[in-house]
């Protein structure tokens, strides 16, 4: 058995160290922050998320599923709310019983490392912030409170997230590591909807909301206690943006010309604008995701994309399910297992990171439209149809665990087709018209 350290206890870092804890690895897990069950919030990240097929099963293959989706929200649809308050619900699937949940990003977190610290073999160590790996020795540097700490092992993985100290030591020292990140032009806050008074959601509770706004958005995701976290989705600077906000009354103007319906229930709006981070999203691509047997990388720290699939984590979870397979079949060359998990996981991630931003533009423009609507319920004829055979993108990526490059491939063939075909029907039936009428 190997021992392996492990930078970064996240949602993808806990959950590798159980996977590794259950071979029977030695597995030290280090985290920059605090014990978060000490009641630290997760600082500068989206409070819930959705979670869906792929993290579910990565859940499930350790036995946490069951108590991590305890009080998990299953959303069925998008509830597309327009500027006048009208509502349309669009279910995510032909099956009704097909949703995403929402799950909180703290408890998650604690799940995945309490189940870690299951197995005697894996050790977890807050407070560490890693400085930086050598890569030729296995050997990871770290800050404490109140001295430096060096530790090594076999193999050390960076599960780091997007602004990972291990991948900077890949950078530094890797010639050729190909790097390359972007940034939207477009920051996100969170800002909340409370329970009423009686502690029930104000609200649809199992649907996503979204507030689509053509080059903007709101979404909002419940909570168990009644609230909801909403993400306002906008550009950080032009001529109306965060940038443009100077003060209360600029907030409430905006808030009450786009989101009408949603204002009146955000008493804490005003606060909450000014006291929450605006965040980046950012998309990052690198190569290689490992070095020799000693370094490799996993979740955000290798493939970070924007959120509007609600993917990152299912990613992330996912490439743990991989890594730990690759592992298993090649017990006596880690490389190689390295490899293999590489060479899987990076071109379903470059897919993934297409998707999320393909589907930024459908949440924010087209959730809006008849035709997106009319769109939609082709896609669940076609589905109910044809079933095994059509299956629509979101389908796809939310709800198998079809690899994320054939989902997308999948989805440009079925589209070609569709379109010929209505096409097809069209000119046919103007034919029969015209032959009739002449
Ligand atoms: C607004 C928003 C909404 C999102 N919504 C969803 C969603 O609905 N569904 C979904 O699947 N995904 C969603 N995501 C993406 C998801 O948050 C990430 O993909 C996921 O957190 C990646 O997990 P990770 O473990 O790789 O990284 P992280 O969760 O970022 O964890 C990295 C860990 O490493 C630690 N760390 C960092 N640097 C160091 C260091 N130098 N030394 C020691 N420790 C370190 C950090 O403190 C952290 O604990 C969303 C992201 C954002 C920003």
């Amino acid at each position: 058995m190997a021992k392996f350290i492990l930078i970064g206890s996240g949602l993808a870092g806990g959950l590798l160290a159980a996977y590794l804890g259950r071979r029977g690895h030695e597995v030290d897990l280090y985290e920059r922050r605090a014990d978060p069950r000490e009641g630290n919030i997760i600082g500068g990240r989206s409070i819930n998320l959705a979670i869906s097929t792929r993290g579910i099963h990565a859940l499930e293959q350790i036995g946490i599923a069951e108590e991590a989706l305890r009080y998990a929200i299953p959303m069925r649809g998008r509830m597309i709310h327009d500027r006048s308050g009208a509502l349309h619900f669009t279910p995510y699937d032909v099956d009704p019983q097909k949703c995403i949940n929402s799950i909180g990003r703290a408890a998650l977190n604690t799940t995945v490392i309490e189940a870690a610290q299951c197995y005697p073999n894996v050790r977890v160590h807050f407070d560490h912030r890693c400085t930086e790996v050598d890569l030729d020795t296995a050997a990871a540097h770290f800050e404490t409170a109140n001295c430096t700490v060096t530790a090594s092992a076999d193999a050390v993985v960076g599960v780091d997230g997007a602004f990972s100290a291990v991948r900077k030591s890949m950078q530094r020292e890797i010639a050729n590591f190909q790097y390359d990140e972007s940034y939207l032009a477009h920051g996100y806050k969170e800002l909340t909807i409370p329970p009423a008074p009686d502690g029930s959601w104000r609200m649809e509770k199992n649907a996503l909301h979204i507030w689509p706004r053509k080059s903007f958005m709101m979404i909002a995701l419940p909570n168990p206690d009644g609230s909801f976290t909403c993400t306002l989705f906008w550009e950080f600077e032009g001529p109306r943006s965060f940038a443009t906000m100077k003060s209360d009354d600029d907030v409430r103007r905006f808030f009450g010309e786009e989101f009408p319906d949603a204002v009146s229930l955000m008493p804490t709006l005003l606060d909450d604008f000014r006291d929450n981070p605006t965040g980046s999203l950012v998309t990052i691509r690198c190569a290689p995701w490992f070095f020799r047997d000693k370094v490799c990388l996993v979740g955000d720290a290798a493939h970070a994309v924007v959120p509007f699939y609600g993917q990152g984590m299912n990613a992330a979870f996912e490439d743990c399910v991989v890594l730990d397979e690759c592992l298993q079949n090649f017990p006596q060359d880690r490389e190689r297992a390295f490899g293999e998990y590489f060479h899987h996981r990076k071109e379903n991630a470059d897919a993934l990171a297409d998707l999320a931003i393909g589907n930024f533009i459908e949440m924010r423009d087209k959730t809006a439209s008849k035709t997106f609507r009319a769109k939609k319920k082709l896609d669940h004829f076609l589905e109910a149809a044809l079933p095994g055979i059509y299956l629509p993108l979101y389908t796809m990526v939310t709800f198998t665990r079809m690899p994320y490059a054939t989902a997308a491939q999948r989805a440009r063939i079925q589209d070609a087709v569709t379109y010929v075909t209505l096409a097809v029907l069209a000119l046919l039936i103007l034919g029969s018209v015209l032959f009739f009428l002449l």
